[in-house]
C-alpha cells in the first residue's frame, strides 16, 4: 500500500491522481490533500479518501472548511476529521507529511516550489506535474534532491514516455533523474506537441483568438492556464526545459515535432541510432499511474490502443514564426541561471492577464520577452532559492507594468 500527499487534488492532475486511488485502493491510499479554493469539491475528495491532513492555500478559508466538514451528517463525514492547515507553512507541512511515501505536485505554477521543495527534505519521492517548479528552480531542485536521495518521477506525458523507453537501461532501474549529467547512451529527444487550439489557423487570424478560442484543446483536458500555453507552444517550450533538466541532455539535443493525433508521447534515440517511442490515447491518467505504480506495471482495464482506428500518425515541424513563445523558452533555456525562473513567472503573469482579457494572446510573446530582455543583465548564473523567488516576483510585477502600458497605447476596439 503506497500512500499519497495529493498537492492540488482539485485541478485536472489532482483529480485523475484521485479517480486512480479509487481504482486500485489496494495498491494505494491518500495521507494528505491540498488545493486552492474549490472547497465543495474538497469536502468530497476528504469524505472519500478520509485523509490525515487537508491544506488550503488560503489560511483564511480553514475555518469555513472545517465548519462545512462539522456540519455533515456523521455517517457522511469520515470517522477521523483530517488535521486542517492553511497559507504557506501549511502546504509545506501537507507536503512533507510523515506518513505519505509519495507526493504528487499537481499545483499549477511556481506556487508549487516551496511545497515540492518541502516533499524533497523530507525525502519523499515524486510524482512531478508541476513541471514550472523545475523550470524556474532547476539549479536549486537538483542539489537537493541529490541531498535527500528523493527520486523524481515525471508525470508529465512526453517525460514519462521517454522515462518509460529508458526503462531496462541500467540508469533507469535506479531512477537516478535530475543529476545534471546527461543520462548515458541517450542521444536525442524528441518531444511531441499536439500544436494546441491554434494549429490549424491562419496565423493572420490570431489577432481574433479569444480565451474561449485558446481554452479548448484539441486533444487533452487539462487546466486552463496549460491549456493557453499549450495553444503558444510554450508548454513544449517548458517541457524542453523540463527535459534537460530531467535527462542531462544539452538544447541542441532536445527537439520538438508537431504530431496532431497526440498518440507518440515523446521518442528517444538511442547512441546505435535506434528510435524508441511510447504510445498511447491522450490521457494523463496512464502517466500518473506510472509514478504510482513504478517500477511494476498494473493491470488496467482502460481502453486499449487501437492503431488501425487512429488511422494514420502524420508530424511535422514546428513553424518559429507561428509559435515565438517555444523560441524564448529555447533561448530562456540556453541562458540557464535564473533566466529561466524569469520567463516562467513572465508567462505565468501574462498567461493570467489573458484570461482575464486584460491582455491580447499575441501580447503574451511581447511580454515575455521584454522581461526576459531586461533580465540579461542580472542574470545570477547559479541562483539561490532566495535569487530564483526574488527574479520571480520581479517578473511578475515587470509584466503587470508592461501590460498596463500596452493597454493604454492599444486602441480600444482591438479583439481583446
Ligand atoms: P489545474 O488548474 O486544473 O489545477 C491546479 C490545482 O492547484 C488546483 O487544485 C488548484 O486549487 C491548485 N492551486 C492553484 N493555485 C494555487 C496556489 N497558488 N497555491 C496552491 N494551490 C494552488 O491545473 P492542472 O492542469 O491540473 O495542472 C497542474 C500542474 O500539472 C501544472 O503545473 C501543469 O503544467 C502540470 N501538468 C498538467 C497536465 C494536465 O493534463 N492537466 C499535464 C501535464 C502537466
Ligand atoms: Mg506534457
Amino acid at each position: 500500500m503506497k500512500a499519497l500527499s495529493v498537492l492540488g487534488s482539485t485541478g485536472s492532475i489532482g483529480t485523475q491522481t484521485l479517480e486512480i486511488v479509487d481504482e486500485f485502493p489496494d495498491r494505494f491510499k491518500v495521507v494528505a490533500l491540498t488545493a486552492g479554493n474549490n472547497l465543495d469539491l474538497l469536502v468530497e475528495q476528504i469524505c472519500r479518501h478520509a485523509p490525515e491532513a487537508v491544506a488550503l492555500a488560503n489560511a483564511e478559508r480553514v475555518a469555513q472548511l472545517r465548519d462545512r466538514l462539522q456540519a455533515l451528517e456523521p455517517d457522511a463525514r469520515p470517522a477521523r476529521l483530517p488535521e486542517l492547515l492553511g497559507g504557506p507553512e501549511g502546504l509545506e507541512a501537507a507536503a512533507a507529511w510523515s506518513s505519505a511515501d509519495l507526493v504528487v505536485t499537481g499545483i499549477v505554477g511556481c506556487a508549487g516550489l516551496l511545497p515540492t521543495l518541502a516533499a524533497i527534505r523530507a525525502g519523499k519521492d515524486l510524482a512531478l506535474a508541476n513541471k514550472e517548479t523545475l523550470i524556474a528552480a532547476g539549479p536549486v531542485v537538483l542539489p537537493e534532491l541529490k541531498k535527500s536521495g528523493s527520486r523524481l518521477l515525471p508525470a508529465d506525458s512526453e517525460h514519462s514516455a521517454i522515462f518509460q523507453c529508458l526503462q531496462g537501461t541500467p540508469w533507469a532501474d535506479t531512477a537516478r533523474l535530475s543529476t545534471g549529467h546527461p543520462t548515458p547512451g541517450l542521444r536525442r529527444i524528441q518531444l511531441t506537441a499536439s500544436g494546441g487550439a491554434f494549429r490549424d489557423w491562419d496565423p493572420a487570424d490570431l489577432i481574433k483568438a479569444t480565451v474561449a478560442d485558446a481554452t479548448s484543446h484539441p486533444n487533452w483536458s487539462m487546466g486552463r492556464k496549460i491549456t493557453v500555453d499549450s495553444a503558444s507552444l510554450m508548454n513544449k517550450g517548458l517541457e524542453v526545459i523540463e527535459a534537460h533538466y530531467l535527462f542531462g541532455l544539452d538544447y541542441d539535443h532536445i527537439e520538438i515535432v508537431i504530431h496532431p493525433q497526440s498518440i507518440i508521447h515523446s521518442m528517444v534515440e538511442l547512441a546505435d541510432s535506434s528510435v524508441l517511442a511510447q504510445l498511447g490515447w491522450p490521457n494523463m491518467k496512464l502517466p500518473i499511474l506510472y509514478c504510482l505504480s513504478w517500477p511494476q506495471r498494473l493491470e488496467t482495464p482502460w481502453r486499449r490502443l487501437d492503431l488501425s482506428e487512429v488511422g494514420s500518425l502524420s508530424f511535422r515541424k514546428p513553424d518559429p514564426a507561428r509559435y515565438p513563445c517555444m523560441q524564448l523558452a529555447y533561448a530562456a533555456g540556453r541562458a540557464g541561471g535564473t533566466m529561466p525562473a524569469v520567463m516562467n513567472a513572465a508567462n505565468e503573469q501574462a498567461v493570467a492577464l489573458f484570461l482575464e482579457e486584460q491582455v491580447h494572446f499575441l501580447d503574451i510573446p511581447t511580454l515575455i520577452d521584454g522581461v526576459c530582455d531586461r533580465h540579461r543583465v542580472d542574470l545570477r548564473p547559479d541562483p539561490s532559492l532566495d535569487d530564483v523567488l526574488a527574479v520571480d516576483a520581479w517578473a511578475r510585477t515587470a509584466v503587470g507594468e508592461a501590460a498596463a502600458r500596452l493597454r493604454a497605447r492599444v486602441p480600444a476596439g482591438l479583439p481583446r
